[in-house]
């Protein structure tokens, strides 16, 4: 088991924002977490990564508990969240985007893992020098993804990748997240985009209101009555 959240429970205030949560991630897989707008994804991911504080519950990665490790050392761990809304640095370039991605690293790999980087997003390689903020959306995208990558995760967590980007680039980035997870990456994905999450994952949860209220392989879920009339239009 690479990840397993048990019993997690967290809060903004008073407002209770997850009830309770379990769910796993497996090595090598691509499990997504759907939902709709305020159902608590962004939450479950910020906790992950350390950027919110549980009340209750575990988070354990490859058996150790992330309870009380500060998100720098969550990184060092090997999880790397791309964050909703990209967050890139406007006015840095491509390359010092990228180059922040990997801060906490000081082994020779880092140019190498630049050209890998290059070589999943060719876009980027034509504006290496281009200040991020100029970018397009899906370009953005891209580079937030890019700099994720940049701390070599072994589970790369995603929240809403697809977000505001036209059809043919949502397809891409989806393309890019399968070959990272035939390559060995662990994927944890976001998505209100459940026909798209649920066409690439191997298995789900689906998040309401705080609540994990169903669970299962993807073509299961894709074939279940409640997923179909809520989250893939009837
Ligand atoms: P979205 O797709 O809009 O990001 P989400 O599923 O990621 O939705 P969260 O952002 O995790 O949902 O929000 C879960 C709940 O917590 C919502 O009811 C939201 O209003 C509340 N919430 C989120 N951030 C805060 C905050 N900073 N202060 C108070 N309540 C918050």
């Amino acid at each position: 088991m690479m990840l397993q959240v048990t019993n997690l429970e967290v809060f903004y205030g008073n407002i209770q924002a997850l009830h309770g949560i379990d769910f796993h991630v497996e090595e090598g897989e691509i499990v997504t977490i759907i939902g709709s707008n305020g159902a608590g994804k962004s939450t479950t991911l910020m906790t992950i990564a350390g950027l919110l504080k549980p009340k209750k519950g575990e988070i354990l990665y490859r058996g150790q508990n992330l309870g009380k490790f500060p998100a720098y050392k969550i990184v060092q761990q090997g999880i790397s969240l791309c964050p909703e809304g990209r967050r890139i640095f406007s006015s840095l370039s491509v390359l010092e985007n990228l180059i922040m991605g990997a801060v906490q690293r000081s082994d020779k790999g880092i140019g190498t893992d630049i050209e890998w980087v290059f070589s999943l997003f060719p876009d980027l390689k034509d504006r290496v020098d281009q200040p991020g903020g100029t970018l397009s959306g899906g370009q953005q995208q891209m580079l937030a993804i890019g700099r994720a990558l940049m701390s070599r995760p072994k589970l790369l967590i995603l929240d809403e990748p697809s977000l505001g980007l036209a059809p043919v680039l949502v397809d891409m980035i989806f393309n890019v997240i399968v070959t990272l997870r035939d390559k060995g990456t662990t994927v944890l994905l976001v998505e209100q985009n459940a026909r798209q999450a649920l066409e690439i994952a191997d298995r789900g949860y689906v998040l309401e209101t705080g609540r994990i209220i169903l669970e299962g392989p993807s073509e299961a879920l894709r074939d279940n009555d409640r997923v179909k009339s809520a989250y893939l239009g009837g």
